[in-house]
């Protein structure tokens, strides 16, 4: 049933349920059927969607291990339409998955009309899920401009307040999600918005062994000069700041090479807490077949996935486990791009827009 809802007509689909295939199973990374559904990518998911919500033995609020409830599967993966059904049939708007994240959390990944819809119809947007992400942080990912300014309407301490490893969202704003039709055009826009609404760039945050700033994260993804300039401080905010000595050694070393990420050439799929790329270092259960989580994630893995053990992946990679703090400007990998020369002037550059903390 699974493997028919996931490649095969309504017409096969009916076939198999009138011969009485059960339609409340879920298998492994499949989910349940109405989430095999939604993982389809032809032109079909829409009638077999329509077909399973209207099936004598359907139960909308189904769920899996893997998925969790079929409304927040629906949010990431589908569009607004079969989520209005799922909701028109009285799922719970709220349903809290094991990371304590709800279908609010999964559509804040997607469009800002989705998000105005289930907040309308009751959905929390304002608690944390279990690793004390806010809704921002969930926004962010989405890279559009009018989710995020949404967001931050509704609560403007969102801009402020760290998760459980003190990321505060701007530095999930320069992280790369690339996958549930994110978008990546808007970065700029949306950390001016950040910036605009009091969030500081000097302030640091856990990295898998010490600490880094949003600066130092966003080359770390190889994020163009465009982004990364409007990460550094003025060079009296940043004498001013907590991490005046940190922010000491980054400025006199603007110009140097920092390393990034490496980018192979296939991405390994989606980190399985966050949602991101998996770019970079990364992390694999020994238990859980396709399991995975990211850099990022590893740090606090033991609050949503505790009794299990990781192989680390891509351990070549600079965040698997750099001590040196002065490590952090050494051995530019081959993805090093020539315009450093870029940061040479970037102090005056920066100086001349006013001052950023
Ligand atoms: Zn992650
Ligand atoms: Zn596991």
């Amino acid at each position: 049933m699974h493997l028919a809802c996931y490649h095969s007509s309504v017409e096969i689909i009916d076939m198999l349920v009138k011969e009485g295939s059960t339609m409340g199973t879920h298998a492994g990374i499949m989910g349940t059927i109405f989430q095999a559904a939604c993982q389809r990518k032809d032109s079909a998911r829409a009638a077999v969607l329509e077909y399973l919500l209207n099936a004598p033995g359907f139960d909308p609020t189904k769920s899996s291990r893997h998925w969790d409830s079929n409304l927040a599967t629906a949010c990431l993966l589908t569009d607004i339409g079969i989520v209005k059904r799922l909701v028109e049939l009285k799922v719970d708007i709220n349903e809290e998955d094991i990371l304590g994240r709800r279908p609010i959390h999964f559509a804040l990944y997607k469009e800002l009309e989705l998000v105005e819809y289930l907040c309308a119809n009751g959905a929390d947007i304002f608690d944390l899920d279990l690793m004390e992400r806010n809704a921002l942080h969930f926004a962010v990912a989405s890279s559009r401009l009018d989710v995020v300014k949404y967001t931050l309407d509704l609560n403007p301490d969102f801009v402020h307040a760290a998760d459980c490893d003190g990321w505060s969202p701007i530095f999930w704003t320069v992280r790369e999600c690339l996958y549930w039709d994110t978008e990546t055009t808007q970065r700029g826009a949306i950390i001016e918005e950040l910036i605009a609404r009091g969030a500081s760039i000097t302030i640091q945050a856990q990295r898998l062994d010490r600490q880094w700033t949003p600066f130092e994260l966003a080359r770390y993804y190889d994020l163009s000069y465009d982004i990364t300039k409007l990460l550094i401080p003025t060079p009296q905010a940043a004498q001013q700041s907590e991490y005046a000595s940190a922010w000491a050694r980054i400025l006199s070393a603007l110009d140097s090479d920092f390393v990034v990420a490496k980018r192979y050439e296939v991405l390994y799929g989606y980190c399985d807490i966050c949602l991101f790329a998996l770019i970079g270092v990364y992390y694999a259960c020994t238990e859980c077949e396709g399991f995975a989580i990211c850099f990022k994630c590893y740090r606090s893995r033991r609050i949503v996935h505790s009794d299990h053990e990781f192989d680390p992946c891509n351990e070549d990679d600079h965040a698997s486990g750099e001590s040196d703090q002065e490590s952090d400007h050494e051995g530019a990998t081959d993805n090093e791009s020539g315009d450093m020369e870029e940061y040479e002037d970037c102090e005056s550059a920066v100086s001349d827009e006013g001052e950023r903390e």
